[in-house]
């Protein structure tokens, strides 16, 4: 079968494309379908943006499709900046921005309330855009008071991970994506998808 990864992101679809080595599926992307839409990513939830994706982009273009969200949920901060994480420091957000925002901002948050996690959602639409398949999982840690590491993207250098106290920048893409929230909702996926290839009829 052919299933598309709805994503511009080239680094989250190489992560994919490994995760689903091995299976019977032939891996589109979406420089494959000139005129799949631009979709908007307005939901309260992750849940409901991966789910938005994946079945927009699939009727759209006429074949199974993967999409995913993703955030960081910050306890201090009521869950903030959560499914809006892209969008916390304004258009145009590099790691830095975000992260001087994010340290600035809790600033007088005490060392004992610095707990954040990760959280990704992902969602598999079939080409009537039904949703067929979901996982999702979280990750863990600290926020710690300053940038730590060069790896990674988005909040990774203010990301710390117990029980190794490193950043997500300061780890290898091998070592974040074994604990990470989208490596384990990947890892998810690729078992839920492998049963359901094994099983679907149409
Ligand atoms: P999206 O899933 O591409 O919409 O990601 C939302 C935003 O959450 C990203 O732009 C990052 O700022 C943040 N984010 C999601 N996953 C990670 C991660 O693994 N490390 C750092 N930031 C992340």
């Amino acid at each position: 079968m052919r299933l598309l990864i709805a994503t511009n992101n080239l680094k989250k679809r190489e992560e994919l494309e490994a995760l689903l080595a091995g299976l019977p599926v032939e891996i589109l992307a979406l420089r494959d379908f000139p005129h799949a839409p631009d979709v908007v990513e307005d939901g309260e939830t992750l849940e409901a943006n991966a789910a938005k994706k994946a079945s927009e982009t699939a009727r759209a273009c006429g074949v199974h499709t993967v999409a995913d969200d993703s955030g960081l949920f910050v306890d201090a901060l009521g869950g903030r900046p959560g499914v809006r994480s892209a969008r916390y420091a304004g258009p145009d957000p590099t790691s830095r921005k975000l992260c001087r925002k994010l340290l600035s901002e809790m600033e007088s948050v005490p060392d004992t309330e610095r707990g954040a996690h990760f959280r990704c959602c992902i969602a598999m639409a079939d080409p009537a855009g039904r949703i067929v398949l979901t996982a999702s999982d979280r990750v863990d840690g600290n926020i710690i008071r300053e940038m730590r590491g060069t790896g990674g993207f988005g909040y990774d250098p203010v990301f710390c991970h117990e029980p190794a106290g490193n950043t997500f920048a300061q780890m290898s893409p091998e070592d974040k994506n074994a604990v990470s929230h989208r490596g384990r909702a990947l890892q998810q996926f690729r078992r839920q998808f492998a049963e359901w290839l094994k099983h679907r009829r149409d």
